[in-house]
């Protein structure tokens, strides 16, 4: 076995690792944090601390660690196959057995499954499709996409630029043209604190029906949004804002893109967000729970009305120029047929409802009087903290501070993992589907503490 501190010198010697400040992790100034393993929602690394981890790696392993089911079916399809394509009518059992499942789990109205392997190409996939759609339709023009600051999309050039965080941007020429952005659905930093709730929500719309008028809805071809948004700060929209913002999408003939990378199978206690939110999408974007990140593999499910026009298409064109080596690689869709018959099996599409309540209102209960704490907030089995310098006034804290961070810190001594979201002092918990009262209380006890000790 390797000597961990001979690891750690590898680590930072040949590593690239997302997300990270690169200087301060090679002169080794940022800590390292080596994972050996995990059962349920308990992970551990080398030096043998154990901690819950309420943010489910990524947001992403949903039915918890150490699910033998899923490892040993993707052992099997190793053994029997480990590869073959897709391209030109092929396919696997796998792949088709889970293009099944999928569709059977999605809204009505939705038609096939493309599978990628992230995110961010699912979502490349999306854009490519809503152009192609509208060159098919005879509308070249009809090609800008329309999402929300604060809104996560992946962090490829499309997928950067719809991506509505400046740190996704800053330096890397993005966001690219054709990629426009509106408020996000964030009541708690509204521009103007005596908006209620509805004056913000009609605020949202006019915001989205002045960006279309300036642009012209003719050039407009599609809006992206997560049901809740997620890396942006965790947050469930106001009352009625989907409501209020698809009949104005539907007017201007503007596609709609769900986002569901986080929200697709169980985490809302619905198994789409878009169920949660009565949202009838043109395209539906899966990852994460798809396979519960045993293997890596995306989805851009597509409705019916867009097939269609998709089918022409290739009628008139011949066969769609779109594809990766591994689109519907095998030993991820074997990982996703037993994800998904676990989730079903396990019953955790209604535990994230019921244990997820219980969660982000035991969290109110023991934060919400803090001095620096604004707003606890939550939607089935994800949670947010907002963290403030002054409550009363609802100023934020300087971010070179680092106040998240700091009670995150505090918190993995006490063997939590939550997560400091990425734009202003905001903790995130999306713990994996399977979490039981008892780790949710663990968890609200460790931040609590955490909180009082870093701000007092
Ligand atoms: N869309 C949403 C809503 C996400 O949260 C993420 C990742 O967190 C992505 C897209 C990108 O997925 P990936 O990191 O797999 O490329």
């Amino acid at each position: 076995m390797l000597r961990n501190d001979m690891l750690e010198q590898w680590d930072r010697e040949n590593l690239f690792h997302p997300s990270t400040h690169l200087g301060q992790f090679a002169r080794g100034e940022a800590p390292e944090r080596v994972m050996r393993g995990g059962a349920g929602c308990f992970v551990e690394d080398r030096d043998g601390n154990r901690f819950l981890d309420a943010f489910a790696g990524l947001y992403c392993v949903n039915v918890g660690y150490g699910r033998a089911e899923i490892a040993e079916a993707i052992a099997a399809q190793a053994r029997e196959l480990a590869y073959y394509h897709a391209y030109v009518g092929h396919g696997t059992e796998a792949a088709i057995t889970l293009a099944k499942m999928v569709m059977d789990r999605a809204p009505g109205h939705m038609s096939k499954v493309y599978f990628g392997l992230s995110g961010s190409d699912a979502n490349e996939t999306n854009v490519k499709l809503v152009w192609y759609y509208n060159n098919i339709l005879g509308r070249p023009e009809k090609k800008k996409i329309i999402s929300r600051w604060r809104g996560y999309h992946g962090s490829g050039l499309v997928t950067g630029s719809m991506t509505g965080l400046t740190v996704f941007h800053n330096k890397f020429d993005l966001p690219l043209d054709r990629i426009l952005h509106t408020e996000p659905a964030y009541y708690y930093r509204r521009p103007d604190l005596d908006m209620s709730e509805a004056d913000f929500v009609a605020f949202c719309a006019a915001e989205l029906e002045a960006l279309i008028e300036r642009e012209g809805a003719e050039t407009i071809a599609a809006f992206i949004g997560e049901p809740v948004m997620g890396t942006g700060g965790i947050v469930p929209p106001p009352e009625g804002y989907w409501a209020a913002i698809t009949p104005i999408l539907e007017k201007h003939d503007i596609l709609l893109i769900a986002d569901e990378v986080v929200t697709g199978f169980g985490r809302l206690g619905t198994m789409f967000g878009s169920d949660h939110y009565g949202l009838k999408p043109d395209l539906i974007t899966v990852a994460k729970g798809l396979t519960s990140a045993y293997a890596p593999l995306s989805g851009s499910i597509l409705s019916e009305r867009m097939w269609k026009v998709l089918e022409q298409g290739t009628d008139q064109f011949g066969p769609i120029g779109h594809g990766w080596t591994y689109s519907a690689h095998p030993i991820g869709a074997a990982a996703g047929v037993a994800n998904l018959k676990l989730i079903d099996d396990l019953g955790l599409v209604a535990n994230a409802a019921e244990v997820g309540g219980y969660f982000v209102s035991a969290m109110r209960a023991a934060l919400i009087e803090h001095a620096h704490v604004g707003e606890v907030r939550g939607e089935g089995m994800l949670c947010a903290v907002e963290l403030v310098e002054d409550k009363g006034a609802r100023t934020f804290y300087d971010p070179a501070g680092k106040v998240a961070g700091a009670v995150v810190a505090e918190m993995a001594k006490q063997g939590v993992i939550a997560r400091a979201m990425p734009q202003g002092d905001i903790l995130g918990f999306a713990p994996p589907l399977c979490l039981t009262r008892e780790e949710a209380d663990q968890v609200v006890a460790a931040t609590a503490k955490a909180v009082n000790s870093v701000l007092g």
